[in-house]
């Protein structure tokens, strides 16, 4: 295939917003694609290079690829920066200033050299090498190039949609579950592409965990009474919730990997973690999961989630990790020595954890007892509040690790407040507001927020949100969304609702409201008799949560749930 045929696909989903019929569309390019194309084909169409969790980045930030396309073409920067201006979008830009038609490469060469380019250092090396590849290039594919480089090709297609697409070229819509499971247990969509390419259905039925790939991770549903545990569960295992940073921890020998929740590569911000794995864990193979977290030494108590997180900022993770040491709470065993845990029930991955772990200072069993009776929960319950733990989780004994799902094998009860909502909400931000008023010299006064609906794949609003955030806040996600903003509304927003901009959904934020409502303004849970759900006084509780993605927003389903919990408990 060569690269032109690419970029022709890409015009074609460019110009649809219809989920199936980019399916389709999909569909054809996948089968079209040969082996060692079609892995390519899937990161190129999601916009990158690689699954995020290898963290290859391009590091080409729109001023350096005009400097590139102006060495390339020899038209002026400010030329270059003009027509910029004009268009609003760099691909474009590139498509308007290339009048040259490019050698036909092939999509594999041009996968290559952009591999390059993210792999190379220095800002000089890089351009030369932008440069070498923009002359290669006509105008047409230097559009969707430039786009993957910047981080603007916006097909909007997301994994969900090249999952049906694969499904659909096997011809039957009953495969779906075992490609949704292959891609739960490696994150690598182009791996599981590939492999269904060469060996059909029997390598995806047969697909392995690999040390190495981090496994999507398991979520857990809410109740709002211990008595719900135990009558959903009955004897099952009582944990406490800890307010950190979970982690996947890859060992295999010396080699230490670990993956955020959301699996970007979080190996660098966590060297304690990593030296107490090498030193503490003899097993030579293993993934394992838990929750990081600051703890005073001294004293013994949890620092809050966000004295955590200042890691990730700074400079000198080694200094930091000294004046905060971590300790990891270790609650799932995921593979071990060439084995899939994941089948396994959960106490029988508790108990070889427990023996995996000798008694050190950083690494730690999540503190765990078992139990039918409500009375004891409750009594761990308020403990655990009061010694600052955000609640507790249950865990259904004879359950497997359920992937990438979320389900009532684990079930989370944290406090809650009166006048408040059982639990926080994770929404996306769809778009914003200018504001007025005093916020109106802040030109952002408000933002659209959605839930996901995993079955469409698409985003549903279910609230404007004007409060929570600092001045400074305001202004520090005006600059962020400013560099994602769209002319109109992004394909997979469902939304009755205008704003002032829309943006790409791509931010996540944890807000808490007094309650949910129904409204007709609102396209979560809305069908053609019955209007929406909204959130009353909503508020935002943290600013954007970098480890989620937006797939990560709470479901409309689980909205629905709260909405039913919250109508349960006022008549209580
Ligand atoms: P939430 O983010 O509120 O949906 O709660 C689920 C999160 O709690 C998980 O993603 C983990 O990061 C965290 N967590 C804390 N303690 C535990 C535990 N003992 N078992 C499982 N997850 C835990």
């Amino acid at each position: 295939m060569t690269f032109r045929e690419l970029s022709e696909y890409f015009y074609r989903l460019e110009q649809i917003t219809s989920r199936l019929e980019m399916a389709d569309i999909l569909r054809d390019l996948l089968e079209r694609a040969k082996a060692e194309e079609i892995d390519k084909v899937v990161y190129l169409t999601l916009g990158e290079l690689m699954p995020a969790f290898r963290g290859v980045e391009f590091g080409v930030s729109e001023k350096l690829m005009m400097e590139a396309l102006s060495k390339a073409s020899g038209v002026k920067v400010k030329q270059v920066e003009a027509l910029y201006k004009q268009k609003g979008d760099l691909g474009e830009t590139a498509q308007g200033i290339i009048s040259w038609q490019g050698r036909g490469l092939s999509l594999v060469r041009v996968y290559e050299e952009l591999l390059d380019v993210a792999r190379t250092r220095g800002t000089l090396d890089k351009v030369m090498k932008l440069i070498n590849l923009l002359k290669g290039l006509s105008g047409f594919e230097a559009k969707y190039a430039v786009r993957v480089i910047i981080g603007r090709l916006r097909l909007g297609v997301g994994d969900a949609t090249i999952i049906d697409a694969l499904s659909l070229t096997m011809g039957d819509k009953e495969l779906k579950p075992y490609i949704e499971r292959a891609y739960n247990l490696c994150s690598d969509l182009g791996l599981v592409a590939k492999r269904l390419k060469e060996g059909g259905l029997d390598a995806i039925r047969e697909f392995k965990i690999q040390v190495g790939y981090p496994i999507r991770m398991a979520l857990a549903e809410r109740v709002s009474s211990a008595e719900e545990i135990i009558q959903r569960l009955r004897r099952c295992a009582i944990e406490a919730k800890y307010d950190g940073f979970r982690l996947q921890v890859h060992k295999d020998g010396s080699k230490v990997e670990i993956y955020s929740r959301n699996l970007e590569p979080m190996t660098e911000m966590f060297p304690d973690v990593v030296k107490a794995v090498i030193g503490d864990i003899k097993a030579q193979s293993v993934i394992l999961e838990g929750e990081a977290l600051a703890v005073n030494e001294e004293t013994g108590e949890f620092y809050p989630f966000q004295v955590t997180i200042q890691r990730k900022r700074k400079y000198s993770v080694e200094e930091y990790a000294k004046e905060y040491p971590l300790r990891l709470f270790v609650f799932d065993l995921l593979y071990l020595e060439g084995e899939d845990y994941t089948v396994k029930p959960y106490i029988e991955r508790r108990r070889a954890l427990e023996e995996l772990l000798t008694h050190t200072n950083t690494l730690r069993a999540s503190e765990m007892f078992i139990t039918d009776s409500v009375k004891e929960v409750e009594a761990f319950f308020e403990d655990a509040i009061t010694r600052g733990l955000e609640g507790i989780m249950a865990k259904r004994l004879d359950a497997p690790y359920t992937a990438g799902s979320r389900n009532f094998n684990w079930i989370k009860l944290k406090r809650s407040y009166r006048g408040s909502l059982a639990d926080t909400i994770d929404v996306v931000i769809v778009g914003y507001y200018y504001g007025r008023g005093a916020r109106a010299k802040l030109g952002i006064g408000g933002i659209l927020v959605a839930v996901y609906e995993p079955s469409t794949d698409t985003f549903k609003t279910i609230s404007k949100v004007g409060s929570g955030f600092t001045e400074e806040e305001w202004v520090r996600l005006k600059e962020m969304l400013d560099k994602i903003r769209l002319d109109h509304r992004h394909p997979r927003v469902d939304s009755l609702m205008d704003v002032d901009v829309w943006v790409e959904p791509r931010y996540v934020i944890t807000v808490n409201a007094d309650e949910i409502t129904r409204s007709p303004l609102h396209t979560a849970g809305r069908t053609l008799e019955e209007p929406g759900y909204a959130l009353r006084f909503p508020r935002a509780v943290s600013f954007i949560r970098e480890d989620k993605n937006p797939e990560d927003a709470n479901t409309v389903e689980e909205i629905i749930r709260l909405y039913q919990l919250q109508k349960r408990v006022s008549v209580e």
